[in-house]
């Protein structure tokens, strides 16, 4: 099955809700949001981090990103080839 890829989204993220609850699963090894590929983090409006997922245009809440993950997690590029793979 091919990896899914983030789509653009069709409203700020600062407008997405947080994921369903169903959704991330408890993980007890560095296999969480935080270390994958599609995790994305910013400063919102109200200078407030939002950790944001783009595959389920969503909101993780604060905490759980470094505590849980879902079926799509995906290891982060620079980890699974490198920071500087075409160096030899
Ligand atoms: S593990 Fe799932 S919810 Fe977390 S950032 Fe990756 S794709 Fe999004």
């Amino acid at each position: 099955m091919p990896a899914a890829r983030p789509v653009p989204p069709a409203v700020s993220s600062e407008e997405w809700e947080f994921l369903e609850w169903n959704v991330l699963k408890p993980s007890r090894s560095s296999s969480v949001c935080i270390t994958c590929q599609h995790f994305r983090y910013e400063v919102g409006r109200h200078c407030v981090t939002l950790l944001t997922c783009p595959i389920h245009q969503g909101l993780i809440p604060q905490g759980e990103h470094l505590t849980r993950r879902c079926s799509q997690w995906v290891p982060r590029q620079e980890v699974a080839v490198g920071w500087c793979s075409e160096g030899g």
